[in-house]
């Protein structure tokens, strides 16, 4: 099966993704900072990963998914101690919700997830040996720097050749402790930071003193450890190119004797309103904060598949509602092939949907993908198909189905078009709960519907809502 093509942010072509060692693809994904929930934006370019490790298995590659979670650095202590908790019960619990929404979007775990805190040792082991190497030194206070000029190809991922490079250097200045005035150069970033009052108890032992690693060099030390010194791809977001990932690149080139990750992977922003999503503006979503509108984690996911992840996607509420109706769509058509072909047969290939799967091939044009999808779907005629011909097309579609990530809901009759969101949601977690056998909550769901005016209607494949007489 031919394999899939992605763009490469360092060469700026399109290349075909393929293991190093012919067998598995081995990736890392910079991971959350767990000092709250993830939101949306965040979840864009862990989706987007996951629909590229979904079309890679698809296509018959195994792969060994690596993501850290970053559960050491400003914003975790900071926030620790406004909660009066440990750094590491503080940071357990965000990593707890953390899973708990990647299940919910459906996302695959990762094969390993190492923490920061958890391979301090491997991170020393990285600075002592930049420092032997002249590539590093200890400044007055305990913090070492990475000397930039150290390492003549600093810049090329993020093609700070083609900007001014003054730019990057008050940009790195910034991204960086601008109050470390101990550093040789404004560009120099800390590998480790030497312990300050405000980090509490959470400081380590070291050759340099008592302090805490840089944040980006977590990634370059759990990448060698994981994945060795080369590997085959590395993917964040967009904010990620520079600095993080043009450090990580310094910290491990000059390190080790490996040329690091052999592709990069950028998953450009979610936008809300046009705009970005901040705090301050108000519109940063959670996965939780869209469940409280009744809306469900699939109707998420679709969303954030459905903008090319190259380019920025705008997320609206209509964008959710536009969601529903396509998943709905989908289901209808899988319950009309359902009614001819009953068993579904696993496949590995997409039969009649061959040309929406290339489109995916194409650097992951999911967006095209979708579109050739509902085409084919559009000119199936089920009542006027064989049932050879019923049942390739829902396997095919379950290929699809499968590579992207979607799981269908339950159909909605059409009466059900005029329910609130909210006793939609009810009723799909009441649906949920009856799957899951939890038949407790399943009842005092019910009741729950009922006393607002609702009831459930119960068949094989779903539910409908219908007002209460
Ligand atoms: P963080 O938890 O801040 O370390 O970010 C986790 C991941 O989310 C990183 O790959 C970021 O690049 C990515 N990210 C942050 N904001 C957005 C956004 N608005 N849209 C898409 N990805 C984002
Ligand atoms: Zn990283």
């Amino acid at each position: 099966m031919p394999a899939l093509k992605l763009h490469d942010t360092l060469s700026r072509t399109d290349r075909e993704v393929k293991p190093l060692d012919g067998k598995t693809l081995r990736f890392y994904c910079c991971g959350p900072t767990v000092y709250g929930p993830a939101h949306i934006g965040n979840f864009r370019t862990f989706v987007a990963q996951d629909v590229m490790r979904r079309v890679v298995e698809a296509s018959g590659t195994a792969t060994l998914h690596v993501r850290n979670i970053t559960d050491v650095d400003d914003k975790t202590i900071r926030d620790s101690q406004k909660a009066g908790q440990s750094l590491t019960d503080f940071t357990r619990g965000w990593t707890e919700k953390f899973h708990a929404d990647c299940a919910s979007l459906n996302l695959l775990p990762p094969q390993v997830e190492p923490s920061a805190v958890a391979h301090i040792p491997h991170q020393i082991a990285m600075i002592e040996k930049l420092v032997a190497k002249g590539h590093a030194y200890a400044a007055a206070d305990g913090s070492v720097y990475f000397r930039v000029s150290s390492f003549k190809d600093y810049g090329r991922l993020s093609h700070l050749e083609d900007r001014e490079l003054r730019l990057g250097a008050s940009e790195a200045a910034s991204a960086t402790d601008s109050d470390e005035y101990s550093k040789d150069s404004l560009t120099d970033f800390a590998l480790w930071k030497a312990r300050k009052p405000e980090d509490g108890t959470n400081y380590w032992p070291s050759p340099w003193g008592e302090g805490r690693p840089g944040w980006h060099l977590e990634c370059s030390a759990m990448i060698l450890e994981y994945l060795g010194e080369d590997f085959d791809l590395h993917s964040g977001g967009v904010d990620l190119i520079f600095p993080h990932h043009e450090n990580e690149i310094a910290q491990s080139c000059c390190s080790t004797h490996g040329q690091f990750a052999h592709h990069w992977m950028h998953v450009a922003h979610l936008m809300v309103d046009g705009g970005k999503m901040s705090k301050s503006l108000g519109n940063l979503y959670t996965l939780a904060d869209l469940q409280q509108r009744g809306y469900t984690p699939a109707e998420v996911r679709y969303v954030l598949i459905s903008g090319h992840y190259r380019a920025p996607l705008n997320f609206t509420f209509h964008s959710l509602d536009s969601a529903r109706q396509a998943l709905q769509k989908l289901a209808k058509a899988d319950k009309a092939l359902a009614a001819i072909s009953p068993t579904l047969q696993h496949s590995n290939a997409p039969g009649p949907f061959q040309d929406a799967w290339d489109t995916l091939l194409n650097d992951l044009n999911v967006p095209g993908a979708l579109g050739g999808i509902f085409g084919v779907l559009n000119k199936l005629k089920p009542a006027a198909i064989s049932a050879e011909e019923a049942a390739a097309a829902r396997n095919g579609l379950h290929f699809m189905l499968g590579a992207l990530g979607i799981v269908l809901p339950p159909v909605q009759e059409e009466a059900a078009a005029d329910v609130p969101a909210e006793i939609q949601a009810l009723a799909q977690q009441r649906w949920d709960a009856k799957q899951a056998k939890d038949w407790a909550a399943a009842d005092a769901l019910r009741k729950q519907l009922e006393a607002a005016g609702w009831l459930i209607k119960d068949s094989k494949e779903g539910f409908t809502v219908v007002p209460k007489a």
